[in-house]
């Protein structure tokens, strides 16, 4: 079902798991969008995960850390959020609410089919395919016990050097450690290129990601090509 908002439209494709695709139009309203809805839940700051803040503080505490510039909206092509987060962020940001954060919370909740099953919230740009995977496997992860539970094998299975490659590489991006697993298999979809180049040996361990993340898309009747 696809529903249209001036900034974003609404896609709902898997079958049996509520998954909604936040399909953005341009970078800038994807990102000023959901900036403080994705720091809520995953910050490496405890300054701002599971807490309440306002932007100009996010915006001046990010520029500290980018050489005094505000790169988020360029830095970032990709949201997720669990569905717990997001209602902790509704009740306690409720009546401070920006109005971009209004459309987005509105749009969720109109497309619930069913408020007591467990759902996921990607954001993305239309068109950029590599992220959309990103992001849908954050959603099998949270949502599917058997895909988590092959994911984090594999990542048991990585030789040493390449997980440390992995890690540093998380790190260096300021993922907090509690999301390494989940981040580690959705960067092996949307970062093929980049890790071939830095990491040696990665392409035959980035083909078994693949493979998995296949299967289960297929299985809730979603495809798509990059
Ligand atoms: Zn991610």
């Amino acid at each position: 079902m696809i529903k249209n908002n001036k900034i974003f439209k609404v896609i709902k494709e898997f079958t049996n798991l509520q998954v909604i695709l936040l399909c953005f139009k341009t970078k800038y309203d994807l990102t000023s969008s959901l900036v403080r809805m994705q720091e809520f839940y995953e910050s490496d700051s405890s300054k701002f995960r599971g807490k309440y803040f306002d932007l100009d503080t996010y915006m001046d505490w990010y520029s500290k850390k980018h050489d005094n510039i505000f790169s988020y909206f360029e830095d970032w092509s990709g949201f997720n959020l669990p569905d717990y987060s997001i209602k902790e962020f509704e009740k306690l940001f409720k009546n401070k609410l920006r109005v971009k954060e209004e459309i987005v919370l509105n749009a969720i909740n109109k497309n619930l089919e069913n408020n007591n099953t467990k759902y996921y919230v990607i954001a993305y740009q239309e068109n950029d395919y590599f992220t959309l995977k990103h992001e849908i496997s954050h959603a099998l992860f949270y949502l599917n016990d058997d895909y988590r539970n092959k994911a984090i094998n594999l990542i048991s299975e990585l030789p040493s050097d390449i997980y440390d490659g992995l890690i540093k590489f998380l790190k260096y991006k300021k993922y907090d450690s509690s999301v390494f697993d989940d981040e580690i298999c959705a960067y092996m979809l949307s970062e093929i290129d980049f890790f071939q180049n830095t990491i040696k040996n990665i392409t035959k361990y980035q083909e078994n990601f693949i493979k998995l993340y296949d299967t289960y898309i297929k299985n809730y009747g979603v495809t798509y090509e990059t």
